[in-house]
C-alpha cells in the first residue's frame, strides 16, 4: 500500500509508538555488553516494551519470527536473534526495533560499537552513517521528492569510500511496516514521488566499509555484505510537516532513566 496523509489521532498514536521504540532501543543500548547472546537482547527488548503498551511489530511480520532484528558485523540487517550468538568486544550491532500502538506502527535502528572498537574506521562508519540520517532528515519538507532524501544521503558520504546498500531502502511506515514508496538511499535530486506533510516515513542508510553488495543468508532473513566488510545501520521514522520533520523516535529528549 501507499503510505497516506496521517490523522491527527494517527500522528498520537505513531508518536506515542515512536516515544516507546526508543525508550526500548535506549534500554537496549545501555544493557547490551559482550558475553550476550542476540537471543538475550531480543528478551530484554520485550520485556522494556511490555509495561509501556505497545506491541512489538516485526514479530510475525511475513513470518519474521522474532521481535527484533539484531545484525552484528557484515551482517546489516534483519539478523534473527539467537541463543547461540554471542557478541564480543569490538562488534558493531545494529539494534532494529518496531513497534505498534492504537494500530500506528514506527520503525527505527541504532548501531553501536561494543566496548573498544577495533579499529577507528568503525567509528568514523557509526558516526557518518547516523550523520547521513541526518542530512537525509534535513532534506524533508512538504513536497519533497523521494530523490532529493536520498540524493541528500548518497551526497553525505561521498568523502569517504563507503559502501552505501541499495537492495534495501527507506520507504512509508505508519499503517504497515512498509508502505510506498521507496526511501532510496541515493538518487538524483527532483526525482520520485512526491511526499506530501503528515506523511510518515522511515530513513534508513546503510552503510559498509567494503561494496554495496549484499546477499541473504541461509536463515533466509539476514542480510549480509557480500565482500564481509562490517556495515552500520541508522534509521528513524519522521512525520514530514510544512517545512521539515519531527524524528518520532528520537533518543534525544527520553528521561534520563537508570544508568
Ligand atoms: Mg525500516
Amino acid at each position: 500500500m501507499t503510505t497516506r496523509v496521517k490523522t491527527a489521532s494517527e500522528i498520537a498514536a505513531m508518536r506515542d509508538s515512536g516515544r516507546m521504540l526508543a525508550t526500548v532501543l535506549k534500554a537496549l543500548k545501555r544493557q547490551v555488553k559482550a558475553g550476550l547472546s542476540t537471543k538475550d537482547l531480543a528478551l530484554i527488548a520485550a520485556a522494556e516494551l511490555r509495561p509501556l503498551g505497545g506491541e512489538a511489530a516485526f514479530k510475525g511480520y511475513q513470518g519474521f519470527p522474532e521481535v527484533i532484528c539484531i545484525s552484528v558485523n557484515d551482517e546489516v540487517v534483519h539478523g534473527i536473534p539467537r541463543a547461540d550468538k554471542i557478541i564480543a568486544e569490538g562488534d558493531i550491532v545494529g539494534l532494529d526495533f518496531g513497534v505498534k500502538y492504537k494500530g500506528m506502527i514506527t520503525d527505527a535502528a541504532v548501531s553501536v560499537i561494543i566496548g573498544k572498537p577495533k579499529q577507528q574506521g568503525h567509528i568514523r562508519l557509526l558516526q557518518d552513517t547516523e550523520a547521513a540520517l541526518a542530512v537525509g532528515i534535513a532534506a524533508v519538507h512538504d513536497r519533497v521528492r523521494t530523490g532529493d532524501i536520498g540524493f541528500a544521503v548518497e551526497q553525505s558520504l561521498k568523502h569517504r569510500r563507503y559502501g552505501i546498500v541499495r537492495d534495501l531502502v527507506g520507504h512509508g511506515v505508519g499503517h504497515q511496516i512498509h508502505e510506498d514508496p521507496n526511501i532510496p538511499n541515493y538518487g538524483r535530486a527532483n526525482t520520485g514521488p512526491w511526499l506530501d506533510k503528515n506523511m510518515t516515513i522511515a530513513i534508513e542508510p546503510m552503510v559498509t566499509l567494503g561494496g554495496d553488495r549484499v546477499y541473504i543468508a541461509k536463515d533466509g532473513w539476514t542480510v549480509r555484505t557480500a565482500d564481509g566488510s562490517w556495515s552500520a545501520h541508522f534509521e528513524h521514522t519522521v512525520l514530514i510537516t510544512e517545512d521539515g520533520a519531527e524524528i518520532l523516535t528520537s533518543l534525544d529528549d527520553l528521561p534520563a532513566g537508570k544508568q
